[in-house]
């Protein structure tokens, strides 16, 4: 379906709710197109946590991962806080060599289980960027657990063993949310939060110049994609997102 203008209309995401929890493989994951959003609703006074699976380790081709992981954490940090998140939690699992399975469900579940959030944000998980662009294995390893350990997380038998002192299941996850994904239907209007979300992208300086790419600019990298998703939403400045429906009999 497509307007006239040939951008595809997208539809603006809910946001009657309180709580997020964004869950992604790396630090910088969500500052290549989540980070405006979630400025948006920390200033609507919501609550969103992150949770970096792995510390983004060997992200740095010139610094050793034992070095790399303290930088890409206090990175991260910032990054997060310039966005009203301040809380950042670190699962530790190996960067670059992530495997779907059990064991990644069971860290993720753990987290959802603490945190009870109604809305969980993460990196798109489908095989390509839309064209030929391959997706990165970590992203889709980590967006696929996501999905299967939001559903862990509210069965009481799977994972007993998290339960107790104080830790219940949790099923009230609405909705799956991943940034940047070719199938992106949704979209939330970040016009007015974009400068927060291209400072968020700059805090990875670090990591942004070990990347090596010539003259980056984080805010038109950022441009491109929200323009166009501003287009489908008609405003200015938008963040796609692709939804998963999770809960039952809505
Ligand atoms: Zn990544």
């Amino acid at each position: 379906m497509s307007e006239a203008s040939g951008a595809p209309r997208l539809e603006p995401l809910r946001e009657d709710w309180e709580r997020a929890l964004c869950v992604v493989a790396h630090p910088d994951d969500l500052e290549f197109g989540a980070a405006a959003a979630v400025a948006r609703w920390t200033g609507q006074g919501k609550r969103v946590v992150y949770c970096m699976v792995t510390s983004g380790e060997a992200g740095i081709d010139g610094m050793d991962p034992g070095e790399c992981r303290a930088v890409r954490e206090a990175e991260q940090v910032e990054s997060a806080r310039l966005v009203g998140v301040h809380q950042v939690e670190f699962l530790g699992l190996p960067d670059g060599i992530l495997e779907y399975g059990v064991p990644l469900r069971r860290a993720i579940a753990a987290v959802v289980r603490r945190h009870r959030p109604e809305i969980v944000v993460t990196g798109n998980f489908r095989e390509t960027w839309g064209g030929r662009n391959l997706n990165q294995a970590d992203h889709v390893a980590a967006g696929r657990a996501v999905v299967d350990a939001v559903r862990d997380a509210g069965n009481r038998w799977v994972f007993p063993e998290q339960l107790g002192d104080g830790v219940e299941p949790w099923g009230g996850v609405r909705e799956v949310w991943a940034f940047g994904s070719p199938e992106g239907q949704h979209a939330v209007d970040t016009t007015d939060t974009f400068d927060a979300g291209v400072a968020s992208l700059e805090a990875h300086r670090a990591y942004i110049e070990g990347l090596g790419w010539e003259h980056f600019d984080a805010r038109e990298f950022l441009e491109g994609f929200a323009r166009q998703a501003g287009q489908g939403l008609g405003v200015a400045f938008a963040a796609a997102f692709e939804v998963f429906p999770m809960g039952w009999g809505e």
